[in-house]
């Protein structure tokens, strides 16, 4: 469980040990929700060369990714991504914005929990096996990925989003980011509904929506009623994989304030 504290610290600590090995950070956002999933304390990247990419983009709306795009643009570069394109999209995006003097650049992939990072690691690394040895400063076990003039850590750094507020929750609920099963808060389970009632059209209260969905689903429990907890969780992990639709949630281009 990546949301107990022991763990959160241990990846604070990892990051920082990573960071001194790299120049280049790849900050893998959502589009579906680049604000909530940039809710994190940026500052530890300060002095890196920072890029960003909007993944996921199969599930997010098209024409506000492409808003986002020019939004994030003006501050950083930034790509759009998904799990069907080329990963010489990300390559050829990176070297064009390396800064490094040196004559490779060092990449470390970072962001929030289930934004795609491991998935865009692996699809690299997929194609080039050829790993080069242990990361000089580094410990655990993490290695380079060669790929080139790019050398990336074959292990992400994982961020964690500060729930500032219920919006920020609810967002990062709906993207999948934080685990339906960790959240008792039954006010930001609400408000998640609320923006998906928005985005869907959907004039049910939250109550009858989801023992309709279980219903129709067969999520049934003893005394032939809805299994309300399982259909709630299984509504939220589909709809956080995209597969009740394509929304975006982030939709306040002003709110973007990374410099
Ligand atoms: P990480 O926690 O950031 O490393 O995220 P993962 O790489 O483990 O991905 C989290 C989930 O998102 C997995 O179920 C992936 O299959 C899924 N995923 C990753 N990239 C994409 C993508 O581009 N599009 C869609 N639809 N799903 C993706």
């Amino acid at each position: 469980n990546v949301w107990y504290p022991g763990h959160i610290n241990k990846a604070k600590r990892r990051i920082k040990e990573y960071l001194k090995a790299v120049d280049s950070i790849l900050i893998v956002l959502d589009a579906r929700a680049p604000l909530a999933t940039t809710a994190f304390e940026i500052d530890i990247f300060k002095g890196k060369n920072i890029l960003f990419v909007l993944n996921k983009s199969d599930i997010a709306n098209n024409e506000l990714t492409t808003k986002w795009l020019q939004t994030i643009g003006q501050t950083a570069p930034v790509i759009s991504f998904n799990k069907n394109d080329s990963i010489s999209k990300i390559k050829n995006f990176v070297l064009k914005n390396s800064k490094t003097k040196l004559n490779e650049t060092r990449l470390l992939i970072a962001g929030v929990p289930n934004v795609g990072k491991s998935s865009i690691i692996n699809k690299i690394s997929g194609k080039r096996s050829a790993k080069t040895g242990a990361t000089p400063g580094i410990t655990r076990g993490v290695q380079w990925i060669n790929l080139g003039k790019i050398k990336l850590l074959d292990t992400p750094g994982i961020v964690f989003a500060k729930l500032f507020n219920k919006d920020i929750a609810a967002k990062l609920l709906l993207v999948g980011s934080l685990p339906i099963e960790n959240i008792d808060n039954y006010d930001i389970i609400s408000r998640a509904f609320d923006i998906y009632k928005t985005e869907a059209n959907v004039e049910e209260d939250f109550e009858d929506y989801i023992t309709k969905f279980g219903l129709s689903r067969g999520f049934i429990s003893k005394g032939g009623k809805c299994d309300f907890e399982r259909s709630k969780n299984i509504f939220f992990k589909l709809l956080s994989e995209g597969k009740l639709g394509k929304f975006t949630y982030d939709k306040d281009f002003s709110m973007w304030i990374y410099k």
